[in-house]
């Protein structure tokens, strides 16, 4: 009997592997752009996108939006980066901007195209609230400046529930709601999950797939080893649970992405 039962578990458990196999090499078939039909094309439909990733810490690149960058980066799509503090929280400022340039290479970033804002009302701070008006202006110039018709950043959760990642969001969603954003210009904002969800890794791959989202982005093992490289370049930043992070996290290898609409 207990070996019917083991017998039956095994089964179950090698299914489970080859489900989630043939999820990844059906998403992966499709490089780059994966999700709902219809959304998808409005993403990759018009001129050939100049993408823009707006984060609020150094460290945010790799921790969060790795899989994202990296395979616009296999699609030689050019890829920006406006990061809007120094994450100059424990006085590590200059530190971190060059950690950042670093990290943002390794994921194929050149550091002609990393922005680092140092404003004083932007504080990298858990407890302050950035005015939302005075992002919204500075990533509208920025997107202006650049003809970006691509925007990445957090949704309002932050995936962390950092105030400073919501902030971005509020701003995004504030520009768009106003129709300050350039016509041409989308915005795909990064799906925050659960706890558990948070730290499965690529088991996280069949619910990430199955739930509703416009864009997905998975990385192979070669990619993810690049991803820990470049967060390997935030040496001010490698403490012990970043370690934990780095094997666990699903962001380290998946990105779920959604489209914002009015
Ligand atoms: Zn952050």
């Amino acid at each position: 009997m207990e070996m019917a039962g083991l017998c039956f578990l095994s089964a179950l458990v090698f299914l489970f592997w080859c489900w989630i196999g043939h999820i990844y090499r059906r998403a992966r078939c499709c490089p780059g752009f994966v999700g709902a039909p219809g959304k998808e094309r409005a993403v990759a439909a018009g001129p050939s996108p100049v993408a823009l990733l707006i984060t609020a810490h150094p460290d945010d690149e790799c921790l969060f939006f790795a899989p994202a960058l990296l395979r616009l980066g296999a699609q030689r799509l050019p890829v920006r980066l406006l990061c809007l503090s120094t994450g100059n929280f424990y006085n590590q400022g200059e530190v971190r901007k060059k950690e950042l340039l670093q990290s943002c290479a390794v994921l194929g970033i050149p550091p002609y195209h990393v922005t680092i804002l140092d404003h004083r009302d932007l504080p990298d701070h858990p407890g302050v609230q950035w005015n939302p008006e005075l992002i919204a202006e500075l990533i509208l110039r920025y997107i202006k400046m650049h003809q970006i018709n691509l925007v990445m950043t957090f949704d309002e959760n932050g995936v962390s529930g950092h105030v400073n990642h919501s902030a971005l969001y509020y701003a995004i969603r504030r520009l768009y709601s106003e129709r300050k954003l350039p016509n041409e210009c989308q915005a795909l904002i990064l799906e925050s999950t659960n706890v558990f969800r948070k730290y499965i890794s690529i088991l996280d791959l069949p619910i990430s797939w199955l739930k509703p989202h416009n864009v997905m982005f998975i990385l192979q093992s070669h990619e993810y080893q690049q991803a820990r490289a470049a967060m390997f370049c935030h040496q001010s930043q490698l403490l012990w649970f970043r370690h934990i992070y780095l094997y666990l996290s699903r962001y380290m290898v998946i990105n779920t992405f959604h489209l914002l609409s009015r």
